[in-house]
């Protein structure tokens, strides 16, 4: 039988799942991305987390045909390269990591951008199905977008889709891009926990990093930011707050452009707060609609967390 495998490679986690023909998920892992070391450190990460859904699906190594990979940076599938992956640790260089999982597999490996295979994903398999143009908007570590413009994949000259990087604020906030007035900014979670502790710091009260130190965390995750909201921590809900008047200045901005029928939301952050961040987008995206008397769908990313993993899979199981 042949069973495929997909990794979705994140600032925060690696996840993996492996799918049968028809694109059934037959078991997945969840792994942290690694916080140190270098490319060869998160590609053994990686390689782990294909083993680990493999076990998880009961499926043998021999079984594995292929594997996909979604991968933040630039990404280059016919050199098998990743290159400035800049969420992920000392990853600003250029890394064969099409070759090392190949290696390691021994099975051909397909690697693309992140958010256009989840982005993808979405419009074969999820939310987006009954559409033909959209665009996917990924809040997590940074914020990244993905556009399928009349059923095709919009890559651009091979950037395209970076909405974390529209500008919402002359003269902002600093982006962890080193610009300035991002949309991710304000509400990427690095972001977000960037201003957390700046506010911490100069004595503001949070149970943010009480949370965090609680659940043995190093960083500020999306299951912590929704904790210490359910708390009703006040510099939480105001960060966040902060992020979803960014996300519906820079979203709506976007759709302006390109009048899009749908905006899908997901990324960790977006899943994790659901159907308050669907919501709290739509409403927010309103007041800087041109044509405000007909808005897009807003939608729930309906393949949840996995969705990334899932469509890294479809780059290798579509055919
Ligand atoms: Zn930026």
């Amino acid at each position: 039988m042949a069973r495929y495998g997909g990794i979705d490679l994140g600032g925060t986690k690696i996840q993996a799942v492996v799918v049968d023909e028809a694109h059934e998920v037959l078991g997945s892992s969840r792994l942290p991305t690694p916080t140190t070391g270098g490319p060869a450190d998160v590609t053994l990460a990686m390689i782990e987390s294909i083993n680990v859904a493999l076990e998880d699906a009961g499926v043998p190594r021999s079984e594995l045909v292929a594997v996909g990979v979604g991968s933040p940076g630039v990404v280059d599938d016919a050199a098998g390269t990743v290159t400035s992956a800049r969420n992920l640790p000392d990853w600003e260089g250029t890394y064969p990591l099409g070759e090392k999982l190949g290696a390691a597999f021994d099975a051909p490996i397909a690697l693309s951008n992140d958010v256009n295979v989840a982005t993808q994903a979405e419009f074969d398999l999820g939310a987006a199905k009954p559409f033909r143009s959209i665009l996917g908007v990924f809040w997590g570590t940074g914020v990244g977008g993905g556009l399928i413009l009349d059923g095709k994949l919009w890559e651009g000259r091979g950037g395209a889709g970076e909405i974390g990087h529209m500008v919402v604020k002359k003269g902002g906030a600093q982006c962890p891009c080193g610009r300035i007035g991002c949309m991710e900014a304000y509400a990427g979670r690095k972001a977000m926990e960037t201003e957390a502790r700046r506010r911490h710091d100069k004595g503001e009260k949070t149970v943010l990093f009480k949370l965090m130190k609680e659940r043995g965390r190093d960083r500020l995750t999306a299951g912590i930011w929704d904790r210490a909201l359910k708390h009703g921590d006040k510099l939480a809900q105001e960060i966040v707050d902060r992020a979803y008047g960014a996300l519906g200045a820079g979203v709506a901005s976007a759709v302006n452009l390109l009048d899009v029928e749908a905006v899908v939301i997901g990324g960790g952050v977006g899943i994790k707060l659901g159907e308050t961040a669907r919501d709290r987008l739509a409403e927010e995206m309103q007041p800087h609609l041109f044509n405000d008397d007909r808005p897009p769908a807003v939608l729930m990313a309906e393949l949840g967390d996995l969705g990334g993993a899932i469509g890294a899979a479809l780059l290798v199981a579509r055919a």
